[in-house]
């Protein structure tokens, strides 16, 4: 992709995109690919079956689309995926959409990445106009680690989380909550990103996709991991000004942020400020409804950035209240029958 060409493309800006609910839409993740190097237990199946090439959005088809909710209002983009960094071209499409951060009209442009892939990419990243990334990292225990990720190798990972650090990014690192697996590690995480500089955010396991196993033996609430930590340390909470799921506090004895990401004990829709495009170009208004636009057969059957625009006023009318999220025993089948790396994380 030639990010020159882009360039080209006129910027006028539209009306923001407002749900019925009152709440406007800005904070866009797109899902780059549903591919991945890794195959986390909690996230896919080993023998998982991707996308044909063909429906997937081109690099081009990402960047109009994206622009597109800029024009309308979205002033934070989070490429996600599967894993974004094993998308071919991925750092010609950051260096595109890095326009929109030297223009003002969008405020930051981040990545959710598993790190594989960060030792290689994280300068070109920094020089794009990236300045923090989200980095998984479920485990500090190389056997746990290949076990949760079935093909990943922590050394790997953890030399990508320096190279990030060293090229000026800021980490947050994500680990997922897995009951008998990782619970015991919360404070040797805390630790090793005090030592490091780097945030840490504690996701719940989410009722997205089969998976092949039972989540219920492995979903750890959130609010037992805090209650546990307060019976060491002074959890201060902080003000929510995410819109999202993720609730921070401030470690009063260490100085640490710490945030939990609890879309299943927590209530977080009242302030939803965001959409979520998948690498096929399906809008999803909400992570946890099946409600669906398709953008991708607007890009590809009009270059009239009009029609475009229309579509999005029509999908963000259809924004629902909230979701329906729950894992329970006598629910046979997910939540949500597609994967976390359809969506984007
Ligand atoms: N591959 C990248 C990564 O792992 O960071 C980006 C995509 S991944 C789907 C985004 C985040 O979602 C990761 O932090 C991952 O641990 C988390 N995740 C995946 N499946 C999940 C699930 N079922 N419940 C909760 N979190 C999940
Ligand atoms: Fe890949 Fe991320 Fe899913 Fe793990 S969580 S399998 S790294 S997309």
């Amino acid at each position: 992709m030639t990010p020159t060409a882009l360039l080209d493309r006129p910027a006028t800006r539209g009306a923001p995109l407002v749900d019925p609910f009152g709440r406007a839409i800005s904070y866009l993740r797109v899902s780059v690919t549903d591919r991945c190097d890794f195959r986390c237990v909690y996230c896919m199946p080993e023998a998982m079956t991707f996308l044909p090439k063909a429906e997937v959005l081109s690099l081009e088809e990402i960047d109009r689309l994206a622009s597109a909710f800029i024009r309308r209002g979205t002033r934070k983009l989070r490429l996600t995926g599967g894993e974004p960094l094993v998308r071919r071209g991925i750092i010609d499409l950051v260096r595109a959409l890095g326009r929109h951060l030297r223009t003002g009209d969008l405020d930051e442009l981040t990545l959710t990445s598993n790190g594989s892939q960060m030792v290689r990419h994280a300068e070109d990243l920094f020089a794009a106009g990236v300045r923090r990334v989200n980095i998984s990292l479920d485990t500090l225990d190389p056997g746990k680690f290949a076990d949760i990720t079935r093909w990943g190798r922590l050394p790997q990972v953890l030399g990508g989380i320096a190279a990030a650090s060293a090229a000026g990014l800021h980490v947050k690192i994500n680990m997922v909550a897995l009951a008998g697996v990782n619970d015991g590690e919360v404070e040797a995480m805390l630790a090793f990103c005090a030592t490091h500089g780097h945030d840490l955010v504690l996701i719940e396991t989410m009722p997205l996709g089969e998976i092949g196993v039972d989540r219920v033996d492995h979903y750890l609430p959130l609010s037992r991991v805090r209650a546990d930590l307060e019976t060491r340390w002074t959890l201060d909470d902080l003000p929510d000004n995410t819109g999202g799921p993720a609730r921070y506090v401030r470690i009063r004895e260490t100085g640490q942020r710490l945030g939990f990401i609890t879309p299943l004990t927590h209530n977080f829709c009242e302030s939803c400020n965001r959409v979520r495009l998948t690498a096929t170009g399906q809008l999803y208004m909400c992570l946890g409804q099946d409600d669906v636009a398709d953008l991708r057969s607007v890009v590809r059957t009009s270059d009239d950035d009009n029609a475009l625009d229309a579509a999005l006023t029509e999908a963000i009318t259809r924004k629902p209240r909230g979701h329906d999220f729950v894992i329970d025993r006598r629910a046979a089948a997910p939540a949500v029958r597609r994967h976390m790396s359809v969506t984007g994380g």
